[in-house]
């Protein structure tokens, strides 16, 4: 879920968008993807475990252009690698929550802009922002509510969730509407939704006229109310 304080820190994020520089600390399954997507779009990352094996890895693989091995525990480690001068740097340390916790503080001691640290567990997610992480993520959580929510509502391809109410909804045009406009459909007043777009082959008509009719194949994205969501038919 996007809430308020996820917000303003990718709305800060884009306010520094030039001369972006990233470092990953913790190799592991995670780590590596960051790193590996982050250096495929052509960014500066440096990465950092305390497990040489995974430091010599990631380079054999040529996944980063900057690899090191340290203990990110160590303040005066983090400082000699030039941590402190990246822009935006991820704690990907899941299991070990005590190492995660202080190098999170370390981090931003030292004056690191964007903190992004991987939590394992709820009370994890929570020390990890008492001790200043400007953006936590919990995927195993996440990735977990975003599969369940796909199994019951196959129908809903993507969702926006505004605040834990609303949200904005991508939706495989119910086989019902096929064939109707959006005025004859009157989504407003019997589903309380509104329609922001229609998308076509690949292609999205925002704000469709009322006339609109809906093909096979079609998707909508909608905005409204969890509740009033829930009630489109599948
Ligand atoms: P995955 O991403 O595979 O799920 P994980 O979240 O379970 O991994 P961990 O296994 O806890 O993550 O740790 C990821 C990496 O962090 C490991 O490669 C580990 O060596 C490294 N690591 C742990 N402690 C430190 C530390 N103090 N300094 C640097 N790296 C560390």
């Amino acid at each position: 879920m996007v809430n308020l304080s996820s917000l303003n820190f990718f709305h800060n994020l884009r306010a520094d968008l030039k001369n972006r520089q990233f470092a990953v600390i913790g190799l592991g399954r995670f780590g590596r993807a960051v790193a590996f997507t982050l250096h495929k779009q052509g960014y500066d990352v440096l990465c950092i475990d305390s497990d040489e094996a995974k430091v010599a890895q990631i380079l054999s693989d040529r996944i980063a252009t900057h690899a090191r091995q340290l203990d990110s525990t160590q303040p005066s480690a983090l400082r000699e690698a030039g941590v402190f001068e990246q822009d935006t740097v991820i704690v990907a340390i899941g299991n070990y929550v005590q190492e995660s916790i202080i190098t999170t503080l370390n981090l931003k001691e030292g004056g690191v802009r964007h903190v992004v640290a991987k939590a394992s567990s709820e009370i994890h997610m929570k020390l990890l922002q008492k001790v200043g992480a400007d953006h936590v993520v919990f995927p195993e959580h996440e990735m977990g509510c975003a599969l369940a929510r796909s199994l019951t509502k196959p129908g809903i391809l993507d969702r926006f969730e505004l605040d834990p109410e609303h949200s904005i909804v991508e939706v495989i045009t119910p086989e019902q509407f096929v064939g109707k406009t959006i005025s004859e459909l009157r989504l407003r007043s019997n589903y309380g939704l509104n329609v922001l777009a229609v998308s076509q082959d690949g292609k999205f008509e925002i704000n469709p006229p009322p006339t609109k009719r809906l093909e096979k194949g079609s998707a909508m994205v909608v905005i409204g109310a969890n509740h009033c969501i829930n009630r489109l038919p599948v």
